[in-house]
């Protein structure tokens, strides 16, 4: 579904760190943000060692986080809701559009209390969250926006890119997202002062050696990881390009399936490129697929609130559907016009048989 993409290029840049005998948090980190943050309108960036610190750290620049509560989505991956749990606040769950798989706005409204911090959206398999919606929301009550973009590198609405429309907005380099460094995390900050209390927060609090401000984590970046980023970043629009063509080709040619929406204005990305199978058929389709050789997966197979880490017993009714419904086919760039035709042809003839 989504090995990593590691040229010559990626290997030359790993080998001469090594030689260079600087292994951590020093030149390549310095670029590997300053490069990130050209790619966010000059946003001041922090880099991390992956993405669930990413999301923690900027969690924890939010005002009154202790204690507070945070919007999350349900249908999203564990660490969206975890480091909320590990910030000190609660993650309060809110259901989901069936047609995006993003947060849904009003649900947001409906979770709000005195006690609302932040609301931390999710840009599901590289569609933008429902911005405009939740910024309004955001202003109305003066609450922190961070953005898990996790899965969600150079999406954009209207022309602008996810990471810049929140307070802070956290990216994931894992090795099955669209582009990896390995291991690592970015994150993207409206303000000079959030992104200096992030850099504090990432190493033990000290700016100046031995001069702790704060106290603090050890999530720093090597420079060896930082490296390989640098090199993805530069290959990311091309991979993307093709990620946005291969999903147009299977769009064009899929019948009997729900089709991911996109909707206007909004340039989905497709880290993951997910249908829908209403009728309780998922599970069998997934094994006719993998028969055919075609690997899919389901992302996610149980709403967060659900893991026996929460076990809570809210009902969130899409939320409840989705997990039932989904199934990501291959998207990635390294797919040939034959297994996009092979993947159309298949799930259209089993879509056909089950009717
Ligand atoms: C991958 C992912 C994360 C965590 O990123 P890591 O780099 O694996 O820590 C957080 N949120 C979402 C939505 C993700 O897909």
């Amino acid at each position: 579904m989504s090995a990593p993409d590691i040229s010559i290029r990626e290997r030359i840049a790993v080998d001469r760190v090594l030689r260079s005998g600087h292994l951590t948090q020093g030149k390549e980190v310095q670029k590997f943000e300053s490069h990130f943050s050209n790619f966010l309108a000059g946003r001041p960036c922090v880099a991390v060692n992956s993405g669930t610190s990413a999301l923690l750290l900027a969690l924890l620049t939010v005002r009154d986080i202790l204690g507070g509560e945070v919007i999350v989505p349900s249908f999203s991956f564990a660490a969206t809701a975890n480091t909320v749990v590990l910030s000190g606040a609660k993650p309060v769950f809110a259901d989901i559009e069936l047609d995006t798989f993003n947060i849904d706005p009003h649900s947001i409204r409906s979770l709000i209390t005195t006690k609302t911090v932040a609301i931390q959206p999710v840009h599901l398999y590289g569609l933008p969250a429902n911005m405009n919606e939740i910024l309004g929301i955001a202003k109305e009550f003066g609450l922190a926006v961070l953005e898990d973009a996790a899965q969600a590198h150079l999406a954009e609405i209207n022309e602008k890119r996810v990471g810049t429309f929140g307070s802070a907005a956290s990216f994931s380099f894992y090795p099955t997202k669209n582009m990896t460094s390995g291991e690592g995390g970015m994150i993207a900050f409206d303000s000079d002062e959030d992104a200096r209390i992030a850099r504090l927060l990432r190493n033990q609090g000290m700016e100046k050696k031995y001069e702790n401000e704060l106290v603090g984590y050890n999530c720093r970046l090597s420079d060896i990881h930082a490296a390989i980023g640098c090199v993805q970043l530069e290959r990311l629009a091309k991979w993307t390009d093709k990620r946005i063509k291969n999903a147009n080709f299977m769009s064009e040619g899929l019948t009997g399936v729900i089709i991911p929406k996109v909707p206007s204005g909004y340039k989905h990305v497709f880290h993951q490129y997910t249908i829908r199978i209403p009728d309780g058929s998922r599970d069998r389709f997934a094994e006719e697929l993998q028969k055919k050789g075609i690997q899919t997966g389901v992302y996610y197979p149980k709403p967060i609130h659900q893991l026996s880490s929460y076990s809570s017993d809210l009902d969130l009714p899409n939320t409840r559907k989705a997990c039932k419904e989904v199934l990501s086919l291959p998207v990635h760039p390294g797919l040939t016009k034959k297994d996009l035709e092979s993947i159309v042809d298949n799930v259209n003839l089993i879509a056909r048989a089950g009717s």
